[in-house]
């Protein structure tokens, strides 16, 4: 805990001028999901990745809390105290005894309940632009205690780069590897898909066996991480939930085939889907198989990424 902010401090501590903080999408390069728990969480064993397709958050000064936004879900996000940023600015403004005041506004080009940790990332986004701004100084650590409650990928979110993620997902370690990067192409779908109902149709899969086998262990993930060669990497990768979201969305096997034709080296599911994510050789790759994806009418949208990148940062 941080020393709490006096009403009768003339010169409140932190920033006087706007907070602009950037946050990433996070994709998953093995998401191997375990048994239900008794806490009705599963029991993940992940290896997370942040890539460069992101939301912006700026925070002003203000009398109360609010929040606007534009871009991806504008219409149909609600912008109320169920949305992940505002309770992000709560569980902050509690923990550090602040008053919660901010005007936040939100720039997304993360699409929603895309299996892309949009929410999450601004839940972060929310942390970090919300310290600065109210001058509370916790470090990245406490940051991440206070975002494991908020949602599993949350403190992820706070981190970013490449890391292991156990429990529920929130516990998280950085993966230490030399650093390589990595292209990706990102096929947006129409419309999205709820996470909670994914996960009721893998377990809807497993009880009447025909989910396929378990990924397990994280180990030849990060091998292939090591080996630094993207062909390596596209064999290794892996979801146990994709089973799951092209049973509730048959589509989406249309889209990873024309990724694939395209000249990805893989292309997965992305966490809960529906957005599917393919892995290219090179940057030049990435660009040319995201204009074919668009071009061929399986997709919302294509960009090409690259990852990793950086989580939630002031800039
Ligand atoms: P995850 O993979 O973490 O389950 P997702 O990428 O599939 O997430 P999100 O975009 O994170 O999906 O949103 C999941 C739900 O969270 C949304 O349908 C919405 O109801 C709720 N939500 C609350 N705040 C936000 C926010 N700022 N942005 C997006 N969704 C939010």
């Amino acid at each position: 805990m941080t020393e709490a902010w006096r009403p009768e401090d003339d010169q409140p501590r932190g920033a006087s001028g706007p907070v602009r903080v950037r946050v990433p999408a996070k994709i998953n390069l093995h998401l191997g999901v375990g048994p239900l728990r008794r806490d009705g969480y599963h029991e993940l064993n992940t290896v997370y990745h942040a890539i460069s397709l992101h939301d912006e958050l700026t925070a002003r000064r203000g009398d109360t809390l609010t929040l606007t936004m534009e871009g991806e879900g504008t219409g149909e996000l609600a912008l109320d105290d169920s949305n992940l940023v505002l309770r992000a600015a709560h569980a902050l403004a509690g923990y550090a005894g602040v008053p919660p005041y901010a005007r936040l506004h939100l720039r997304k080009q993360i699409p929603l309940a895309g299996g892309l940790a949009g929410g999450s990332a601004d839940a972060a986004a929310a942390l970090v632009a919300c310290d600065a701004l109210w001058g509370t100084g916790l470090s990245r650590d406490e940051l991440a205690g206070i975002a494991a409650d908020l949602g599993s990928d949350v403190p992820f979110l706070i981190h970013g780069g490449t890391a292991l993620g156990t429990g529920r997902g929130e516990a998280v370690s950085p993966v230490l590897a030399r650093p390589t990067t990595w292209h990706w192409v990102v096929a947006v779908a129409e419309g999205g898909l709820s996470t909670p109902e994914v996960y009721r149709e893998l377990d809807r899969l497993r009880d009447a066996g025909t989910a396929g086998a378990p990924l397990g262990s994280t180990d030849a993930l990060l091998a292939a991480l090591r080996q630094r060669d993207p062909a390596v990497l596209a064999a290794a990768l892996g979801n146990d939930m994709q089973a799951a979201a092209l049973s509730l969305r048959p589509a989406l096997g249309a889209t990873l085939k024309a990724g694939e034709a395209a000249g990805a080296l893989a292309g997965i599911v992305s966490g809960s889907g529906p957005t599917c994510v393919f892995l290219a050789a090179g940057e030049s790759d990435a660009q040319r198989i995201a204009t074919e994806l668009a071009a061929a009418g399986v997709c919302r949208a294509a960009r090409a990424a690259h990852g990793p990148v950086p989580g939630a940062r002031v800039v």
